[in-house]
């Protein structure tokens, strides 16, 4: 029997915020040679791919940019099956968020900075990025006042830093609907539809999910079908911002390590 494919979140598993989780790195190498692969599936959306490839690997963690998928991917999948190719979008996101969309075709991307009030927009997508200002956060309301789809990359409260919790993306999405009088009309990312079709396209019909958000990780483990796994490296915990659910998850471990341990055992 081969071995499942692991899909396994990035902030609260394998690092929080810069900060590499210990023994994290080493349990992927570890699972990996026992045969899983191991695909990344994070609701950040803010870097590309290729940074994400290239931040893994400086915590040893050496992976194909393809078995890489963010909230971004999924928000992108959504606005190529829904909107026109050729219509204006703006991004009020990372470079993930615009990447994803030119790879699906997207032909007319405008960055929340250089929008102008009377431009109209097919679509608004709203991830999560560190430039979030009253500027972008105007054009993004008047956009919207304006008609175009809301899309949010994902609503996560927070994501994990090592001694803190920052602003996730529902924070910033929820300042972008208060301004504008809507909740969005799509959210892309764990636990929602348009993540699951990208997974499976990526991955196939079976695997693992591993996380640190139950609400996010684990309600994506329900809808895929798939056990999930807990780790109490980041949100999650007895302590945390997000109770252990009752009943408990197929699998609950403090880290990725000693999940891998148990596993391998
Ligand atoms: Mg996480």
């Amino acid at each position: 029997m081969t071995a499942p494919v692991l899909c396994c979140d990035l902030d609260g598993v394998v690092w929080l915020g810069t900060t590499p989780i210990p023994g994290s790195a080493e349990a992927i190498a570890r699972l990996r040679t026992a045969g899983h692969r191991v695909v990344f599936v994070t609701n950040n959306s803010s870097s590309t791919r290729a940074d994400y490839a290239t931040k893994l690997a400086n915590v040893g963690v050496p992976t194909d940019p393809l078995d890489i998928v963010s909230s971004a991917t999924a928000a992108a999948h959504w606005i190529a099956c829904n909107v026109d190719l050729d219509a204006p979008v703006l991004v009020h996101a990372g470079p993930g968020v615009a990447e994803a969309l030119r790879e699906r075709g997207c032909t007319r991307l405008v960055d929340a900075a250089a929008a102008r009030a009377s431009d109209r927009y097919a679509a608004v997508v709203c991830g999560w990025h560190r430039s979030f200002d009253f500027e972008r956060l105007a054009a993004a309301a008047d956009a919207l006042h304006g008609g175009a789809v809301f899309v949010a990359t994902n609503v996560d409260p927070t994501y994990p830093d090592v001694d803190r919790r920052l602003p996730g993306n529902g924070a910033l999405v929820a300042a972008v609907a208060t301004a504008a009088g809507r909740a969005p009309d799509v959210i892309a990312g764990k636990p929602h539809a348009s993540m699951a079709a990208v997974v499976h396209d990526v991955v196939g019909s079976t695997g693992i999910m591993i996380g640190d958000r139950p609400s996010t990780d684990g309600d994506f483990a329900a809808a895929l079908g798939w056990p999930f796994a807990l780790v109490l490296s980041g949100v999650g915990g007895p302590n945390g911002e997000e109770p252990v659910p009752d009943p408990a998850p197929a699998f609950v471990e403090t880290d990725l390590a000693s999940l891998a341990e148990r596993w391998l055992a």
